[in-house]
């Protein structure tokens, strides 16, 4: 019999990728905790018709890719496929709304889609998004995409580019729309299946589309900036403005309309160079109607979420190399020696150290290579002779040099120790 294998369009994060999901996890976590985000936990299953009420049923990911099942109790029961709807939920449920002011909060976690599965496009993926729920304020807009931004630049993601559109409010939306299917309708049979299916049912959503022909018409169609109202122009001119203030460059795309319903006013993209057809690394915008729909009060909100999995996949591209780092690779040989490194060991790692101990029992040298290997800056060693004289052999291994050290000595100095770690793995970087 086979052996069995990770599902179709999941996979599993190896130790030497996991080192780059907890850079991003940690460069996020640091990044939103200064802009006054705070971290929302919600289940990755919700009732199905959170998603369908929430996200809307014409929409792709609520009539082709949602993970939907009946549970035991016969229940229909949803993966998430997106962390807002979830969000806004508890939003409501806990009436954070009561709190008064802005409710800036942030997730990160597992999200399901029943997709084709390529590079960067999963069944299960990740995202780490941000809600501000609470402000019509385009200085909010304006917040949330600065956040974005400075997260990929603490990342080091090298060059990207922001899209900017605006679908205005729900009943812009509806003139524009009437317009562009009059529009569509002259070219029904040019466009490809996909977009006549939509013509009806979404066919904003044909501006998006990624066939060639199709794409060549949505070029010439009616464009929904001359559509916004009043209001709706100045919301936008004035996220502009702010933008610029704040040296972020954007380019306006009236073609981008973005997948979930709820959009309102603002809508943006982040697409990353080098990522192929699965370039759109962040995709957010304004949803002033959603909390209502959902049953709670009035409340404009802004958002965004981030693919994880196509931000690492940049990263390992551009060759952003992370090292987990190791102080310490202990070698022992001798039950008496053996017996004293895990204390010793265990000791260190008290005092901050990150340490390996080698489990081997195998000769000397073979121990010394597996510490050369291992990345650690230094190595202990311990022989019968050391373990007599209760000391430890310190090589560091970044200059070949070796010391005796009493193991007492490590204890009491780990201040000094700590100093010349810092030294030694600093000449290991330059
Ligand atoms: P796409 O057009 O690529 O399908 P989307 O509009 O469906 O994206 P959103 O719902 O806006 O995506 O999700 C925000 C981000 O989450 C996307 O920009 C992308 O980086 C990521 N994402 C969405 N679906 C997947 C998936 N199946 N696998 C990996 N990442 C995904
Ligand atoms: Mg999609």
């Amino acid at each position: 019999m086979g052996s069995i294998q990770v599902s179709r369009g999941t996979r599993d994060i190896l130790p030497e990728e996991v080192i780059y999901w907890q850079h991003v996890e940690a460069t996020a976590r640091e990044l939103l905790h200064q802009a006054a985000y705070r971290e929302l936990r919600t289940p990755i299953f919700e009732q199905t018709n959170l998603f369908e009420r929430g996200i809307g049923e014409a929409t792709d990911v609520v009539g082709k890719e949602m993970y939907t099942f009946k549970d035991r109790g016969d229940r229909s029961i949803t993966l998430r496929p997106e962390g807002t709807a979830g969000a806004v939920r508890a939003y409501i449920e806990h009436k954070l709304y009561a709190q008064g002011g802005v409710q800036r909060l942030w997730y990160i976690g597992p999200m399901f889609r029943y997709e084709r599965p390529q590079a960067g496009r999963q069944r299960q993926f990740h995202q780490i998004g941000v809600e501000s729920l609470g402000s019509t304020d385009p200085r909010a807009d304006a917040e949330v995409i600065a956040i974005a931004s400075q997260l990929l630049q603490a990342l080091g993601v090298p060059q990207w580019t922001l899209s900017l559109n605006s679908l205005g409010t729900a009943a812009d939306r509806q003139q524009y729309r009437d317009a562009l299917v009059n529009y569509l309708n002259q070219y029904k049979t040019d466009l490809d299946p996909d977009s006549q299916d939509r013509l009806q049912r979404n066919p904003l959503r044909i501006l998006d589309s990624k066939d060639p022909k199709t794409k060549e018409i949505a070029q010439t169609a009616p464009n929904i900036l001359d559509y916004l109202g009043e209001d709706s122009k100045q919301h936008f001119d004035r996220v502009q403005q702010l933008l610029t203030d704040l040296d972020i460059a954007y380019q306006l795309n009236p073609c981008l309309v973005r997948g979930l319903d709820y959009y309102t006013h603002t809508a943006f993209e982040f697409e990353l160079d080098g990522l192929g057809n699965q370039a759109t690394v962040c995709g957010g915008g304004r949803y002033d109607r959603l909390v209502a729909e959902l049953g709670g009060p009035e409340t404009p909100a802004v958002g965004w979420a981030i693919g994880m999995e196509r931000l690492i996949l940049l990263l390992q591209d551009a060759q952003i190399t992370l090292n987990q780092s190791l102080d310490f690779y202990c070698v022992a040989r001798g039950a008496a020696a053996e017996a004293q490194a895990l204390l010793i060991c265990q000791n260190l790692r008290k005092q901050g150290f990150s340490v390996e101990m080698d489990l081997s029992g195998s000769a000397f040298g073979k121990q010394l290579k597996r510490a050369d290997r291992s990345g650690a800056v230094a190595c202990l060693i311990l022989g019968e002779t050391e373990a007599c004289d209760r000391t430890v052999q310190l090589k560091w291994l970044t200059s070949g040099e070796q010391e005796s050290l009493s193991q007492n000595d490590l204890n009491t100095q780990a201040d000094q120790l700590q100093t010349r770690m810092v030294a030694a793995r600093s000449k290991l970087s330059t």
